[in-house]
């Protein structure tokens, strides 16, 4: 029901709160658990037991007992929500973002549009929507379950997941992660590309991908997921044909590298256009840069949903000039 609330539970054990906070047990008793002196009311001998396998407690003298986020309300007398965000401030926890972008993740399985939007661009392995936590944003519900989990209503809005109005910005689309923002794709007719304010970062997965003598560069998170799909794991994505100064930089991070743009091969010639500039770019920066010439009016996405397959893109790439 709630991704945050198992996020946190997953980061901070019970029992490694309870150390925080002093706690010592007194003995050991079956099965791992542990007895020591209640936290939460005055006790002279040890009544409190916890389970650091289930990560719950349980006190014999106050009767009372749950898991970290009941103690956390118990031991602090507060809400839920400021429970929630105790345990966030507390550090190591999550943060917005990647709260929102586990609650669109469990949405997407809930959402039929979204499930057919992603059969609809060749996206179906589980891995892959794994991989890349893809997720959707169906609208209209955010803030009801952020606010609950102790975020306020400004911090939502200061982030742009939510308008003056309070009503979602990321609406009918499926939602990529990136390092430090969010791209929505829309699924309805609505401005297909959309990112939270804020830059958009450097290249997508770039940590895993640098290690790669030779790259592919891709527009797009789609053209990226088909090329995942497709087994081509040294794929990374400017999520768009224009490169910020950082992106520059990490391409050129390491020479020798050979950058292969697959860019689109639109009507336009936009994104032949802006492979060329690119280029030309990369080349004065000492990298090595081969443009794949995609068949009229595809990109890589398109390319494998028309029933390319991994074999034919490697060929493309085989001839792919500079
Ligand atoms: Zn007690």
């Amino acid at each position: 029901m709630w991704p945050a609330v198992d996020a946190i539970k997953q980061q901070i054990s019970l029992l490694e709160y309870l150390q925080n906070q002093s706690w010592k047990p007194a003995r050991r008793i079956s099965r791992g658990r542990l007895m020591g002196l209640c936290p939460l009311h005055l006790d002279h001998k040890p009544s409190f037991l916890v389970d650091p396998v289930q990560n719950l407690f349980y006190c014999y003298g106050c009767g009372r007992g749950g898991d970290l986020i009941r103690f956390v309300e118990l031991y602090h007398d507060v809400s839920f929500g400021e429970a929630m965000a105790l345990l966030r401030r507390s550090g190591r926890c999550g943060s917005l973002l990647p709260d929102v972008a586990r609650f669109y993740q469990v949405q997407l399985h809930r959402h039929p549009e979204a499930a057919a939007y992603l059969q609809q661009r060749g996206i179906h392995q589980p891995q892959v929507i794994e991989e890349f936590a893809i997720g959707y944003a169906p609208g209209r519900c955010l803030r009801q379950w952020m606010i609950p989990l102790g975020y306020s209503l400004g911090e939502l809005q200061q982030a742009g997941l939510v308008n003056a109005d309070g009503l979602d910005t990321f609406s009918h689309r499926i939602v990529f992660p990136l390092q430090a923002n969010l791209y929505g794709r829309a699924i309805g007719n609505a401005a297909p590309h959309r990112f939270l304010p804020g830059g958009k970062g450097g290249l997508y997965g770039w940590e895993r991908v640098k290690h790669y003598p030779e790259v592919i560069l891709v527009e797009g998170l789609f053209d990226l997921a088909s090329l995942w799909q497709a087994g081509f794991r040294n794929a990374t994505c400017s999520t768009g044909s224009h490169l910020n100064a950082h992106q520059l930089r990490q391409l050129c991070d390491r020479v020798p590298r050979t950058v292969y743009l697959a860019f689109d091969s639109d009507a336009n010639s936009s994104g032949q256009q802006a492979a060329q500039r690119l280029s030309r770019r990369l080349l004065q920066q000492g990298a090595t840069a081969l443009r794949v010439q995609l068949p009229d009016g595809h990109d890589p996405n398109s390319f494998f949903v028309g029933g390319g397959d991994g074999q034919q893109f490697q060929q493309l790439l085989e001839k792919a000039m500079p």
